[in-house]
């Protein structure tokens, strides 16, 4: 399993793309959350943008979805011609079919593919384009579902937004890679994770490593030896602050 870190920043970052995450595994690859900063850096770093199976939206954030019409138009403009899936929290589609309304109105009328959407709850458990899907919710301002993909000996636990919860360290137990969102260094903003909880999860989950995204853009930009040294005082895993572009091979 390979994962592209497309994008590593919070919403509003304005020098990083929004976090998104490119996991490639044999022929498929799956595209994790598309915010309004992230989709036209996917073109830049997919090998085959073309051949996206599918895109996972953890929650309707802007940062985590609006990406999407700039996705799915480019797709049509690039002759795209394979059937995308689209999977999401409950409304996936009515979301995604009102945000290319407003966006590009009859765009998807000329699309020569077709969008297959798949809603997702926490105890599914379904296998797709090549990956086992599972997910759980987080505690964030809305309801966000992390989630865990697994290939035959591989597996990944992706955040989305929000605090760690029982149910999302149940499902990231014995992960290769927690990626976790750890907007503050310390637990100092509800609904989202921290350095310090970030790393305590991936720990008490037995990752073997963990990266760190959608830290807040100061904290990040002006303590980021304080982070490292934070996360590695918590844990001697592997914990990193990845860089838009960056490759991890699992
Ligand atoms: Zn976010
Ligand atoms: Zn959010």
């Amino acid at each position: 399993m390979r994962v592209t870190f497309a994008g590593v920043g919070e919403a509003f970052d304005d020098k990083l793309p929004n976090t998104s995450l490119l996991v490639h595994a044999g022929s498929s690859t799956v595209l994790l959350d598309c915010g309004f900063t992230a989709a036209c850096v996917f073109w830049g770093m997919a090998a085959n943008p073309l051949a996206l199976d599918a895109v996972y939206i953890s929650h309707f954030h802007g940062d985590h979805y609006f990406g999407l019409p700039a996705l799915l138009v480019r797709s049509i403009e690039e002759g795209r011609t394979k059937r995308l899936t689209i999977l999401g929290p409950s409304g996936i589609e009515s979301r995604v079919t009102r945000l290319m309304e407003m966006a590009y109105s009859n765009a998807l009328a000329r699309a020569k593919f077709s969008i297959f959407f798949i809603e997702c709850d926490p105890g599914q458990d379904f296998k797709h384009a090549g990956f086992r899907f599972r997910f759980a919710m987080s505690d964030h301002a809305m309801p966000c579902q992390a989630i865990r993909l697994d290939t035959a000996d591989k597996s990944l636990f992706y955040s989305g937004d929000g605090q760690p919860t029982d149910d999302t360290l149940e499902l990231a137990l014995g992960c290769d890679l927690v990626v976790h969102e750890s907007y503050s260094l310390d637990q100092e903003k509800t609904g989202h994770g921290s350095v310090e909880s970030s790393v305590d999860f991936a720990r008490k989950a037995s990752a073997k490593a963990c990266a760190l995204v959608h830290v807040k853009r100061t904290v990040r930009r002006e303590r980021k030896n304080v982070i490292l040294a934070r996360a590695n005082a918590i844990s001697d895993m592997r914990v990193f602050l990845p860089e838009p572009g960056d490759v991890h091979i699992l």
